[in-house]
């Protein structure tokens, strides 16, 4: 029978193997410093990378909550996003290199704390992200048919825990609040013709439900201007080649957007510049168009009024603003007093993403969201270092993240260069912590498991002419996984 366990056993002998191939003992106290992971996306990859390619002396393990490995790459990023999750190739090398191990289906905090970790590696790097909804404290918020971006792409990715998600696409009008690149995917997954959709890794239940869809108008609401908007210029681009869709930019200051745009960098000059010619083109030149999306700027939401039933969205009340100050970067929101009400039938949050503390003891910024540090070291906690959007709050692309991987990395090599943090005993490693999961019932998922489960998808898919077909019942992935032979 397959046992995970042998692979873990070959791959530590690999390790030490070629750790003896080394002239110089480069760690003071301990030759073979032991390291976990917590969280697979990006960041935790990232920093592995670094890790492996600059010091051959380490015994690396990554913990993960889901029985699958990648994070947002995998439930985030948009589903015609293909080209973007290609980094998946990167980070499959990584796995495989023979250096690391993936233990998936723990959750660090609930299966294992922080502390267990603590005890049983020299280092602990938390990269677990940013899996909570910012709220807007306005009334009307727990409405029925108002959700957060976190859920709705959660819901369309296949991401286990939102894939029941309940909303009423019935209805004509979505408002999305927020103008980044989030609220940029989710206009556009909710606009896409469901021919080229059907082509992606869309789980199927949201393929299905956005078939049934009578949603064809997406307005997207921003507090600030088009010289402030977070999105970037090809997901503008994606959206305004969006076929059988035409777009209204509503642009109320021009004159002084056009006065700025000279002083502005070029990615965002550029980005405006396509905004304001969008905004002029005539939209009867978009043949054939039945749907639309709307750029609606210098709005604040104030209420979210309910419809007649009692029950869902009515319209979504927004105070206007005007920007005042001299910095276009920098301009301070004034309200006007004038309100304006957007109707519509379903609203989308889209204003970012923060994390939660994963053990009482760790220091957090509960305001911002992250856990407090200072270049990757967490406060006050020698031998916790965390990296990626748990650290950084979540802004940035993958690109980003890799430059906060490979940061984090850094330090934590010099760290343990400079003996800053007790390794004089020698850590149980990832032995002490797998018993510890097979005593409390934790089924542990492998690499090698995850790739029998990656396979079938990949099988089911190919029956519909999509890249993959995601399983979303944990227990279903499980079962799958574990059929690996050995
Ligand atoms: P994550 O990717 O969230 O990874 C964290 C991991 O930790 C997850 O696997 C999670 O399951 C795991 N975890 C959480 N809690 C625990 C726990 N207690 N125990 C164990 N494991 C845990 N960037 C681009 O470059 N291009 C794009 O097209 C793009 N699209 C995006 C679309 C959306 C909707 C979002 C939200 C982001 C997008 N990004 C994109 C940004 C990119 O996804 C992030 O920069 C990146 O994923 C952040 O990496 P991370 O490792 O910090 O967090």
């Amino acid at each position: 029978m397959y046992s995970p366990f042998k692979m873990w056993n070959w791959t530590t002998i690999c390790a030490k193997k070629y750790a003896c191939l080394r002239t110089t003992i480069r760690f003071s106290s301990v030759a073979n410093p032991k390291v976990c992971i917590v969280g697979s996306g990006p960041a935790g990859f990232y920093t592995a990378q670094h890790l492996i390619k600059n010091e051959p002396n380490l015994e690396i393990d990554m913990f993960e909550k889901l029985p699958v490995p990648f994070g947002l790459v995998r439930y985030g990023v948009a589903p015609d996003h293909a080209d973007v999750k290609n980094v998946i190739n990167t980070f499959t090398s990584i796995a495989k290199s023979g250096r690391l191990q993936f233990i998936g289906n723990v959750t660090i905090g609930k299966d294992v704390t922080l502390n267990d970790l603590r005890t049983a590696y020299d280092v602990v790097v938390l990269a677990y992200g940013a899996a909570q909804d910012r709220w807007l404290g306005i009334p009307g918020e727990n409405l029925k048919n108002v959700v957060s971006a976190r859920k709705f792409v959660g819901w369309y990715n296949g991401l286990p825990e939102e894939s029941s998600l309940e909303f009423d696409s019935n209805v004509e009008t979505a408002v999305i609040i927020g103008q980044g690149n989030v609220a940029l995917d989710i206009a556009r997954i909710l606009l896409t013709p469901i021919e080229i959709l059907k082509k992606t890794d869309i789980a199927q239940h949201a393929l299905q439900a956005l078939k049934e869809s009578r949603i064809k108008n997406v307005k997207l609401v921003g507090r600030r201007g088009p010289l402030q908007v977070a999105f970037t210029i090809k997901e503008l681009r994606e959206m305004i080649k969006l076929p059988y869709v035409s777009n209204r930019i509503h642009i109320e200051d021009r004159d002084y957007i056009e006065a700025c745009i000279p002083k502005t960098p070029r990615p965002r000059r550029r980005l405006t510049e396509l905004m304001l010619q969008s905004a002029d083109t005539k939209q009867e030149e978009v043949k054939d168009s039945s749907k639309q999306w709307e750029l609606i700027f210098h709005r604040t939401p104030l209420e979210i009024v309910k419809s007649e039933n009692q029950r869902s969205v009515k319209n979504l009340v927004v105070g206007v603003n005007r920007l005042k100050g001299d910095n276009w970067e920098n301009l301070q929101i004034e309200d006007t007093g004038l309100r304006e009400r957007i109707p519509c039938g379903m609203i989308i949050k889209s204003i970012g993403y923060k994390s939660l503390p994963l053990s009482d003891e760790l220091p957090f910024d509960h305001i911002k969201g992250v856990i407090r540090q200072k270049e990757g070291r967490v406060e006050g906690m020698p031998g916790v270092f965390c990296s990626g959007w748990v650290a950084s709050g979540p802004v940035g692309v993958i690109a980003s993240t890799l430059q906060s991987g490979h940061d984090v990395g850094k330090r934590i090599l010099e760290d343990l260069r400079k003996g800053n943090f007790a390794t004089s005993t020698v850590k149980p490693g990832r032995d002490v912590i797998l018993s510890q999961l097979a005593a409390r019932g934790v089924e542990p998922v492998t690499f090698v498991e995850w790739e029998t489960l990656d396979n079938e998808e990949r099988e089911r898919g190919k029956n519909q002419e999509k890249p993959r077909e995601k399983i979303i019942d944990v227990k279903e992935m499980i079962d799958i996984a574990k059929k690996t032979q050995s």
